[in-house]
């Protein structure tokens, strides 16, 4: 019987989960760490580059992957999503839920044959929402939405690698200790719907204005174009906590937006100097190392700061102009601005570890616990994997500082 008491289940596959993984796996414990995407590295493979220190995301994700793929200790379940954690008599037993999967990774040679005759184009080349493809080797993405299952894709293939009769396959293992690293998500609908967000091709969310500058960085002397119908930006508006610190939808801060927004806007301006960029916000809030000093340099390339959130951004096309109007209330009156494109920020969404989980003592780290950059979702795994290593060596397992706290001090 392997030893399966002492594996540790570590949830979801982003930063914070990669880290607990490789902490826990380094310490000499056996991890299983399930991903329900097809690839690791969560959200932060989304972005292009990551403040303060504006290197590239990719790179560090990517080693932190490849880490976990070929650490002797970690076994890595992609396409599997956690459904649960109960008691049982002898330990933790974790359900999951592994997803039908069209594709064998193991298998595909990546010719695009099946993209060819796919009649409704359901297999891309790569996942149309991230910068990069993570896949390693590459496999084609499928669009799950667009696919009807025709069953053309399978003879096609000449490596023998689709699975035209997938099914989704729910199983148990037992486990020792569970870490939740779910991290979070942007809210569909969106939260704040006088904002406009997900009805208009120019109003984006912070995550989707990522993807897009990203494609327009590759591109040297590109200009930044409004993705309705690819006309040159020339303004742009980044209105702050849109859905976020508002009783009405997500109460809490969610912590990273001031900061991204300004390495958004000190990207832009970099590259395009003649862009005006206005970032409407309620408090500007920068408490790490050097955010600061990243904001004010912000502002000396150019970046409005404007103390202001505008009630309501809308479509317009007339004598007054084309774009996005924002409407505020100044001194009791009534204002309005024009802006090509407008960016979303704020409403994200932590993802709850579930009730019966948490009850059964699984420990949440990461953006999942609490809004986090990446650096403090990192602190906060090792702090989780730090706990459970130390009751098994029976250091600080009874310490209160440490009991119920999501493995933070
Ligand atoms: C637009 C934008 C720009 C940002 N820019 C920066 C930046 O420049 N610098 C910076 O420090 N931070 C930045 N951040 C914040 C950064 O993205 C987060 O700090 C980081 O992603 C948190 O990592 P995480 O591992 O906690 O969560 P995530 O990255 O969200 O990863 C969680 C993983 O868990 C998986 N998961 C969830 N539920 C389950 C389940 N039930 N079963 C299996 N898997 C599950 C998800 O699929 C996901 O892969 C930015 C955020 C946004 C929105």
């Amino acid at each position: 019987m392997p030893d399966t008491k002492q594996a540790v289940l570590v949830v979801g596959a982003g930063v914070a989960g990669m880290q607990a993984a490789l902490d826990l796996a380094n310490f000499g414990r056996r991890v299983h760490l399930v991903e329900q995407d097809s690839h690791l590295g969560g959200q932060t493979l989304r972005l292009d580059k990551v403040y303060p220190t504006d290197h590239c995301a990719f790179c560090p994700v990517w080693t932190h992957a490849f880490a976990c793929r070929e650490h002797p200790r970690i076994t890595v379940l992609t396409g599997t999503r956690f459904k649960g954690l109960r008691r049982g008599p002898e330990g933790d037993i974790a359900l999951l839920e592994k997803a039908a999967r069209l594709i064998d990774g193991d298998k595909c040679v990546f010719c695009g044959k099946c993209m060819e005759v796919c009649p409704r184009k359901a297999l891309l080349g790569r996942a149309p929402d991230l910068p990069w493809d993570p896949a390693q080797p590459p496999v084609p993405w499928l669009d799950a939405g667009r696919c009807d299952a025709c069953g053309k894709c399978g003879p096609a293939c000449p490596a023998g690698a689709i699975d035209a009769a997938r099914q989704t396959e729910t199983f148990e293992i037992a486990v020792g200790d569970c870490i939740f690293a779910g991290g979070f998500q942007e809210p569909r609908p969106a939260p704040a719907p006088e904002f406009g967000g997900h009805t208009h091709p120019d109003i984006l969310t912070a995550m989707a204005f990522e993807t897009l500058i990203a494609e327009y960085n590759a591109v040297p002397g590109e200009k930044l174009r409004c993705p309705s119908d690819g006309r040159p930006v020339e303004n742009l508006a980044f209105i702050q906590c849109a859905g976020a610190r508002d009783r009405r939808f997500l109460s809490h801060c969610s912590a990273v937006c001031c900061m991204h927004a300004a390495k958004q806007a000190s990207w832009l301006k970099r590259r395009q100097p003649d862009l005006d960029i206005a970032v409407f916000y309620t408090d500007l809030r920068t408490p790490g190392k050097g955010q600061e000093a990243y904001m004010k340099t912000a502002e000396k390339l150019g970046v409005r700061f404007v103390r202001r959130r505008p009630g309501l951004a809308a479509p317009v096309d007339g004598p007054s102009g084309k774009g996005i109007a924002l409407r505020h209330e100044i001194n009791a009156r009534v204002a309005t601005t024009l802006a090509d494109i407008v960016v979303l920020n704020g409403g994200l969404a932590c993802c709850p570890c579930p009730e019966e989980a948490a009850e059964a003592g699984a420990h949440p780290c990461g953006f999942c616990s609490e809004p986090a950059d990446i650096a403090n979702s990192v602190i906060q795994a090792g702090s989780a994997a730090a706990l459970i290593c130390g009751r098994q060596t029976g250091k600080d397992a009874s310490s209160p500082a440490y009991r119920g706290s999501g493995g933070r001090p």
